[in-house]
């Protein structure tokens, strides 16, 4: 009864955005659905919930955005730019509604939770209003709307994890999904809007997780990403035998579901990813060795504006930790903020200080953006010119692209365990895949499958691609 799309947009946060559609002739009682999904990784596995639960109610969902009777945006409202993109795809809608003034367009996520219902009165177009909290009352919501009202539901809840939901696999290969293990977020650092839009931190029960795994493992999937804003807080008291579930053991019951099962996770917060964590990940080898762990800044004085409650201190110690733990082969990447109210150019200097001290594999690297409601927006002046933010932006990227390159030349000579993702965009003779510390190798193919293991020798890299031979 499926025909299924989603068309994935990642706004750069953390994702490759595959588009994936299946089509069945199947009758849809209550009309077609399409949702686009853009942000982070934790959108793009809610949309996956959202499809789930629709489905269940009878709706089917299509490829083709003409054919739909309801459009979905799952949104995200992490800096400006991210609205305004949306802004702007609402208004290429005008003309499908005035072709079909019936077709139901709704917003989900975190620019629905921000906005609320200024979205229904600034954006006419707009007929549905959802946020993160809120996919189980779709169905309702799109009753009412069949009922000739607007709708709107932003309740932010202490509870919902969507725990006893099966997504439906939509932004995937069939070789890695993304699992999410908890929701929400308590840390309140002062430029992020995510505590306002997502709600408290809540962790999902052990048994729905590993379950979700095992699951995925059954139908031929080999690397699981156990999804969070702060995956090391994660806590979840087992009520039976009052076993205190904490991270590190959460990533090791993940682990023993079958060493063929790769087990990865984003995204982990300095303040908080403990030895614990470290030496798990040492313990079992197919926890792969890849650590995302945002730094922001570089300044002493600019992460505490941030409230990020640790020091560049404490930053490189947990970095010397990984390393001794883990050794030098574990990737590290990281998220950089350019241009933090009051920056100086003193301060920027240390932030391209700690990136020389780390030489990070990888980063995902911003401007600041003010978001309206947020502590920074309260008391800090957004006094960065534009022109200089980019500019320390663009040295940012500089740096980390030689410190990629660095990092990818180390690679050279190695031979490497790949799971096999898919065939190489660029050439049907070629297969990629990752290695265990997350960097992608193109490889000629030989006679492996997709999803299987193989061991590659690294010959040559590009800054972003390693390049290898089948051993
Ligand atoms: N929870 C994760 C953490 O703390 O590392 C990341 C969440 S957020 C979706 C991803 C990244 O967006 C952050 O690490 C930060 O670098 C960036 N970000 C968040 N708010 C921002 C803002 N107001 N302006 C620019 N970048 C921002
Ligand atoms: Fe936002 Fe900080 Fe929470 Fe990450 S840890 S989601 S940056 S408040």
């Amino acid at each position: 009864m499926q025909e299924l799309n989603i068309v994935a947009k990642s706004s750069g946060d953390n994702l490759d955005s595959p588009r994936i559609s299946t089509d069945s002739d199947e009758l849809n009682l209550l009309g077609k659905v399409y949702i686009e999904s853009y942000g982070c990784q934790m959108n793009f596995a809610d949309s996956e919930v959202v499809t789930s639960i629709l489905l269940d109610k009878g709706y089917g969902t299509t490829s083709n955005i003409h054919d739909a009777d309801t459009i979905l945006l799952n949104t995200c409202a992490i800096r400006d730019n991210a609205e305004q993109k949306i802004r702007h795809r609402l208004q290429s809608f005008k003309a499908i509604k005035s072709k079909k003034p019936k077709v139901v367009i709704g917003i989900l996520g975190c620019m629905a939770e921000r906005l609320k219902n200024q979205l229904l009165e600034e954006e006419k177009l707009v007929d549905l209003v959802a946020g993160p909290d809120a996919y189980r009352d779709l169905p309702n919501l799109l009753d009412q709307i069949e009922n000739g009202q607007k709708a709107i539901n932003v309740f932010l809840s202490k509870e919902e994890t969507y725990g006893n939901i099966a997504p439906v696999r939509l932004h995937s290969n069939g070789v890695s999904a993304f699992v999410s293990i908890m929701r929400g977020c308590d840390n309140m650092c002062s430029f992020c809007v995510v505590p306002f839009t997502r709600g408290r931190e809540r962790s999902r029960d052990l048994e729905s997780i590993l379950n979700e795994c095992s699951d995925l493992f059954n139908k031929g999937y080999r690397e699981i990403t156990l999804l969070g804003q702060n995956v090391d807080s994660y806590r979840w008291l087992n009520p039976i035998t009052n076993e205190l579930v904490t991270f590190d053991k959460l990533i090791g019951y993940a682990a023993e579901i079958n060493s063929d099962l790769r087990i990865r996770f984003s995204t982990s917060h300095p303040k908080d990813i403990t030895n614990d964590v470290l030496h798990a990940m040492a313990k079992y080898p197919n926890i792969c060795k890849n650590i995302h762990l945002p730094a922001q800044s570089g300044s002493n004085r600019i992460l505490e504006l941030m409230n990020r409650t640790y020091t560049r201190e404490w930053y490189l110690e947990r970095i010397d930790s990984i390393r001794s733990i883990l050794g030098d082969r574990c990737g590290i990447s990281h998220d950089i903020i350019a241009g933090f109210c009051s920056e100086s150019d003193q301060d920027h200097q240390d932030t391209l200080n700690l990136l020389e001290s780390v030489i990070f594999d990888f980063g995902y690297m911003f401007t600041y953006s003010e978001r309206p409601g947020t502590p920074a927006a309260k008391k800090y002046k957004d006094d960065v010119q534009p022109d200089i933010k980019a500019k320390r932006l663009q040295e940012i990227i500089d740096l980390q692209r030689k410190h990629s390159g660095i990092r990818n030349k180390q690679m050279i000579g190695s031979i490497q365990r790949i799971l096999v993702e898919g065939n190489s965009k660029k050439s049907s003779l070629h297969h990629y895949g990752k290695t265990d510390n997350y960097k992608v190798v193109v490889f000629e193919k030989g006679t492996e499958k997709i999803g299987s293991y193989v061991n590659v020798k690294i010959t040559g890299c590009t800054t972003g691609t390693l390049l290898g031979e089948l051993i």
